[in-house]
């Protein structure tokens, strides 16, 4: 079977780990965390890292620090993963979900201002599968309002908007390290921010909220977000192999592009778009199954499975799910993406002869 993705773990990485053994430091001090915030926020080009037990704290812990609240509404995208908008209702704030750009499948900055009410106080822009956001009018948008932004950068580290990586746009952008994504720490996540005060906030959330200067004495309602030396020693090794995981990544995209170029230009897919604007680290390689592909784009799941190829569907709309089924925000280019888009086999350890297999059997 060609897994969708599995992790590229290394030597470092095991040097690191039986080191956290060795020295009794597994849970959360040690020196591996300090290390891996400094190193991961400095790739990013932002001063503070705040490492947590995974993507979806970090998403909240950087809500909660931004003092998003009950009465609260939050613009998120439709077409995401469905954490972006439950860790808004964990602030008993309400999501409300924009349509996607068609172009690029992230959040459409000329859907925003129609969703903007008097009780909006922040923008989740998520970069959908590695493609960054077009982030200049998202930011003329909360500027106008006096919204946050927050990014959702759980798909995209190291991808660049404008030359500029993304992690650095935010009030505070969140990363996740979960085992699938571009680096991992097995379960992990991070938010990143410029900002002194909401850096120091947001330690002090993590860790119930405690008085850094008065032990058991706590200012806040806090949580245990907090991230282990164990996850961290991992993170420390992953972060330097970031940059060649990309490379490879774009190299995988340029296999398939090639490969999948005539389906493309009879009209049977698009390819995984790339803006002008954006450098791309797909996490998710993906093609959309147009109406005139000879099969649906659920059998050509099936039909891939058969042949030993992991593939996924897009995300539904989040509006369709159970828990949010009362919302009605009309976001039809986020249904028509959920039901064209897939996935495909996207790890670093693909070959050439892999990327070969697959297309091969796209095309049967
Ligand atoms: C993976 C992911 C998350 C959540 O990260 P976890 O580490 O799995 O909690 C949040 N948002 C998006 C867009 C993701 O892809």
């Amino acid at each position: 079977m060609i897994p969708i993705a599995e992790p590229s773990l290394g030597e470092e990485e095991l040097r690191n780990v039986v080191e956290a053994v060795k020295t009794n430091w597994i849970s959360s001090k040690g020196k591996f965390i300090p290390e891996f915030e400094k190193s991961f926020a400095n790739y990013c080009d932002v001063k503070y890292g705040i490492a947590t037990s995974n993507g979806t704290t970090a998403l909240h812990l950087a809500l909660a620090a931004l003092g998003i609240r009950s009465g609260n509404e939050v613009l998120v995208p439709s077409l995401t993963f469905i954490s972006t908008a439950n860790v808004v209702g964990f602030c008993g704030a309400t999501p409300i979900f924009v349509d996607s750009h068609p172009d690029y499948w992230c959040t459409d900055p000329s859907k925003l201002e129609e969703n903007i009410t008097e009780k909006t106080k922040a923008i989740m822009p998520v970069h959908l599968y590695g493609h960054p956001c077009d982030m200049d009018p998202i930011f003329e948008i909360a500027k106008e309002h006096n919204l946050f932004v927050i990014e959702d950068a759980a798909e995209a580290h190291g991808a660049e908007y404008k030359g500029k990586k993304i992690g650095g746009f935010g009030d505070v952008s969140c990363f996740s390290f979960y085992g699938n994504k571009i680096i991992t720490t097995g379960e992990g996540g991070m938010c990143v921010t410029d900002n002194e005060e909401l850096a120091e906030k947001m330690k002090v959330l993590r860790d119930h909220g405690e008085d850094p200067k008065k032990r058991y004495w706590h200012k806040w309602v806090g949580f245990n977000y907090r991230m282990t030396n164990l996850q961290a020693a991992v993170g420390v090794a992953q972060v330097k192999r970031l940059e060649e995981f990309i490379q490879k990544k774009r190299k995988i995209v340029e296999w398939y592009n090639d490969a999948l170029r005539p389906l493309s230009e009879k009209g049977l897919i698009r390819l995984h778009p790339e803006m002008p604007w954006a450098k791309s680290t797909y996490w998710m390689y993906s093609i959309l199954v147009e109406n005139d592909f000879p099969i649906s784009r659920d059998e050509l799941i099936k039909k891939l499975e058969e042949n030993g190829i992991e593939t996924r569907p897009f995300f539904p709309p989040i509006q369709a799910q159970q828990p949010y089924i009362s919302h009605t925000e009309k976001t039809p280019i986020a249904v028509e993406l959920s039901l064209k888009g897939i996935n495909l086999p996207s790890s670093v350890n693909l070959t050439k002869q892999d990327i070969e297999f697959i297309t091969k059997k796209i095309k049967e």
